[in-house]
């Protein structure tokens, strides 16, 4: 079957996302039929098929095309953005709300972003903090780990983070205190800025305004 007939929406596979995805899909009436390995779901209701695959690597197959939207959170979106990739936020969707904040350990001083400068930050999303570095004009050491960062000032890795927080639990449990928001996020729908000119245009306008 021509790629161009039907839309491909790729969605977290399992994590915070996976299920308020799904659940979002079905109140637009989409139905699937999951394949054997569990990654490609064959739309019953529309010529829509579901991929699932890890949040990280949606931007990516939205730029290059292997997928026409994607469920993610904004944060994976901006920290993803380098500039020359055409993928943009299109709906924000009011699940999976979060926030990338700064923390420090409870002994560490805060007179706001200047009291950052020469200090080592924990954090997956060195792009972000870079910019909110930049934009606070602070020189600050960006120390990146791909997980576990709440735990880095304990084991002497850094000495404050830069991380994902909702609830507020998992810094208290660490005794990081919140202390600035570098970018507030949420679950977004996001695709490519031009839209294919095929039957997958309509398609993503029907989602579009189904979601609405
Ligand atoms: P994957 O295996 O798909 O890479 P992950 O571990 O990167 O999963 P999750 O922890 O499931 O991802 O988080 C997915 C998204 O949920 C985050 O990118 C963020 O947008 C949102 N989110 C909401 N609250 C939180 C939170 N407290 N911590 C982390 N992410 C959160
Ligand atoms: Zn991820």
């Amino acid at each position: 079957m021509n790629r161009a007939d039907r839309l491909r929406v790729a969605v977290q596979k399992s994590g915070r996302l996976a299920q308020p995805s799904q659940d979002l899909l079905a109140e637009c009436g989409l139905r699937f039929r999951q394949s054997r390995d569990k990654l490609f779901c064959f739309g019953e209701t529309l010529p829509i098929d579901l991929l699932l695959v890890r949040d990280d690597d949606i931007p990516r197959m939205l730029a290059e095309g292997s997928c026409d939207l994607g469920i993610v959170g904004r944060n994976v979106l901006a920290e993803q953005d380098d500039g020359t990739a055409p993928v943009v936020e299109l709906r924000a969707l009011g699940f999976g709300a979060c926030r990338l904040a700064i923390a420090l350990p409870q002994d560490l001083p805060w007179n706001g972003a200047a009291s950052l400068a020469g200090l080592r930050i924990a954090t997956s999303y060195p792009r972000l903090l870079g910019r909110y570095l930049q934009s606070a004009g602070v020189a600050a050491t960006v120390v990146v780990l791909n997980g576990s960062v709440e735990i880095a000032p304990r084991l002497g890795s850094a000495d404050a983070v830069c991380d994902l927080v909702s609830s507020g639990a998992t810094l208290a449990a660490n005794q990081l205190r919140e202390v600035a928001v570098v970018a507030p996020s949420e679950a977004v729908l996001a695709g490519s800025a031009a839209a294919p000119l095929d039957a997958r245009t309509e398609l993503r306008e029907m989602l579009l305004r189904r979601i609405e």
